[in-house]
């Protein structure tokens, strides 16, 4: 096709290793990932926003248990469940966030509704579920979002006595299992989304970079739309998503050049993870500094791509 357009998908990063994955589980992930990107893809192609695109994709991937993000997010402290999700529209600089949500099933439509139908770009807790009410957004009942398999997660962490990023199988073992989304469409406009469930047992209502604009999600049409997966503190403190969109736009690198640098800066500060990046011209970049990223690509110009390790 000749129309400019490409979209990015993450699932998270982390110590996703090769020897510890059953051909099942990575075909189970290999497919969410194929289903959630061509969700984005065939909008895209008939000619839909990126805004949609990176919804869609997202909210395929909150749908799933098995990742990071709404049905599957993993639990607090006290045994709930803390969703954060933030959108960004690269065309009119417009974004909304939201964290703190134990309910609303699709987080990152809801952070839509706060950047096209409020007059406020975050907001958190009880004030955005009574929001969520009022745009009628979908709730789900506490049943919905209980996993054994987290359960066990949070019980592992408390009794170690670590907040842990997603699931830890050993102890020293990473692996962060945040959703996103960057996409560009045929009328060069870039969007990006991001959507989490945070840190199994997280407490003091701890919020991380997916909520924040400029830390885990970013995008501005003169340059590129990001979104970030990995230790949330270090993306903060980095504001890796806005840094990489300056490096373009004050440095004049180039999307590989300066997603790279991003990288090294948050290993410099002793953070990991990965992010997604698409340009105007539907160039993608995918870096990581943990052993695997689950994530997926496609453009005009590029086949689909769905890998999880290094390779
Ligand atoms: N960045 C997310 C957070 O710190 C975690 C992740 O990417 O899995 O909340």
């Amino acid at each position: 096709m000749k129309e400019k357009v490409g979209i990015a998908i993450h699932g998270g990063a982390g110590t996703i290793l090769k020897s510890r994955m059953t051909a099942e589980k990575e075909t189970l992930y290999l497919n969410a990932l194929r289903e959630a990107l061509n969700a984005g893809w065939n909008h895209l192609k008939s000619g839909g926003s990126s805004l949609d695109a990176v919804e869609l994709a997202v909210r395929e991937l909150e749908d799933n248990p098995h990742f990071n993000a709404g049905k599957g997010s993993v639990f607090t402290n006290e045994g709930k469940h803390e969703m954060d999700a933030s959108i960004m529209d690269g065309k009119a600089l417009k974004a909304g966030c939201v964290s703190m949500l134990s309910r609303v099933r699709n987080p990152v439509s809801l952070a839509r509704k706060i950047m096209e139908c409020s007059e406020f770009v975050y907001l958190s807790g009880k004030g955005a579920e009574s929001f969520a009410k009022e745009m009628n957004l979908e709730f789900e009942s506490e049943e919905y979002f209980f996993s054994e398999f987290r359960y066990r997660q949070l019980q592992d962490s408390m009794r170690e006595n670590v907040i842990q990023l997603d699931h830890s199988e050993r102890e020293n073992e990473k692996k962060f299992g945040t959703v996103g989304a960057v996409a560009l469409d045929m009328n060069g406009n870039l969007a990006a989304a991001t959507s989490t469930g945070g840190m199994t047992n997280k407490k003091f209502g701890r919020i991380g970079d997916s909520a924040i604009i400029g830390a885990g999600t970013y995008a501005n049409n003169k340059t590129c739309a990001v979104s970030c997966t990995g230790h949330g503190e270090y993306f903060i403190r980095g504001v890796t998503a806005y840094d990489l969109s300056a490096l373009m736009e004050y440095k004049g690198m180039n999307i590989r050049t300066a997603s790279a640098e991003v990288i090294n800066k948050l290993s410099t500060l002793g953070g990991d993870g990965g992010l997604i990046a698409i340009d105007n011209d539907a160039n993608i970049e995918m870096p990581f500094n943990s052993e695997g990223m689950y994530r997926a690509s496609v453009s005009y110009k590029s086949d689909t791509l769905v890998a999880i390790y290094c390779d």
